[in-house]
């Protein structure tokens, strides 16, 4: 953890060095508004604490202070003013302005390790809320077995690709799959071996990807895949590569060895509507696609059809 040091007058500056060293901060010191505002751009994602003389030559600290709060940074950053200033009215606008905490000069370095103290401990509590709300935000969006998205935040990605599709009159996929006889596993096996198979083809299907592609969990034992911009020819060879992955290599569950094939159902538009256009027009393609895995199913699985085929 940083800490930015903003002060013209050389002294106090190595007293308050010093100090914040004390407290295991990594000292970046400048003796103006300027100089502190160019060192702040460089380092922003590792500065925690800023300690800003107020009256400096050409920038001062609560112009400073205001950009600091305007910059978009990863965290927060405590904000400690050290001035000469005691009216009221200053302390007010210092506080105002996006201050934490602030010292009045002459002050014991006692006082300053105390206050540079509260600032950490500020900064322990947001990286623990942080953490937790990473935590949070990728339980809320993943499914628990597969690590795939779950069916909500899949749709909400979806809705969000079409919109794109349609605002760029591009081509949007949907394919869906159905692993073939998946209930011979879970019966054959038990239900254990028949989760190991899911997290294989999860991983399989992954692999099979490309960057912008979407994927996610749509049911028990189907999988929602969105691609954009393939046109033509080129989905359907997608889509194959992705039918052999699966069965082009058989999967190993404890000691048995199986081969697993799925079934592919595809559809495809140049999707047109607003935004709120889009749950409609998601809902319109999977129907198709689904009816397309319908056929797949029908004329023996393992393959892939499209849908007006
Ligand atoms: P088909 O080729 O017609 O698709 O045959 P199938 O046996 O795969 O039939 P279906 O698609 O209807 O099978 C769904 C089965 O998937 C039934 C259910 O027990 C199993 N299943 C769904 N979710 C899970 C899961 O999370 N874990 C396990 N182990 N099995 C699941
Ligand atoms: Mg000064
Ligand atoms: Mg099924
Ligand atoms: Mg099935």
């Amino acid at each position: 953890m940083k800490a930015l040091i903003v002060e013209d007058n050389l002294s106090t500056r190595l007293i308050i060095k010093k100090t914040a060293e004390s407290e295991g901060y990594e000292v970046l010191e400048a003796r103006d508004g300027y100089e502190g505002w160019s060192i702040f751009q460089k380092e922003k994602d590792n500065i925690y604490i800023a300690l800003l003389d107020w009256m400096m030559p050409e920038m001062d600290g609560l112009e400073l202070c205001r950009r600091i709060r305007e910059a978009s940074v990863t965290h927060y950053v405590y904000i400690l003013f050290l001035t000469s200033k005691r009216g009221i009215e200053d302390i007010v606008k210092g506080l105002e302005t996006g201050g934490d905490d602030y010292m009045t000069k002459p002050f014991a370095r006692k006082e300053l390790v105390s206050r540079i103290r509260v600032a950490s401990r500020i900064s322990v509590l947001e990286r623990k809320l942080n953490d937790a709300n990473r935590k949070l935000h990728i339980l809320a969006i993943t499914d628990p077995l597969t690590g795939l998205l779950n069916r909500r935040e899949l749709f909400r990605r979806l809705e969000k690709e079409i919109c794109r599709a349609s605002r760029e009159k591009n081509h949007y996929s949907l394919i869906i799959i159905d692993i073939d006889y998946f209930k011979r596993v879970n019966d054959t096996l038990g239900h254990t071996s028949g989760d190991m198979v899911l997290i294989e083809i999860s991983d399989r299907l992954k692999a099979a990807l490309r960057q912008y592609d979407v994927i996610g969990r749509y049911g028990g034992e189907e999988f929602l895949i969105g691609v954009p911009g393939a046109k033509n020819e080129s989905r359907k060879k997608i889509a194959e590569r992705i039918r052999a992955s699966i069965s082009n290599k058989p999967f190993k569950i404890g000691d048995n060895k199986l081969d697993i094939t799925i079934s592919l159902g595809l559809t495809s538009a140049v999707p047109a509507g607003n935004k709120k256009d889009m749950p409609h027009i998601l809902d319109a393609m999977i129907e198709k696609a689904d009816s397309a895995l319908y056929m797949a199913k029908n004329e023996g699985r393992n393959r892939v059809i499209e849908y007006g085929e």
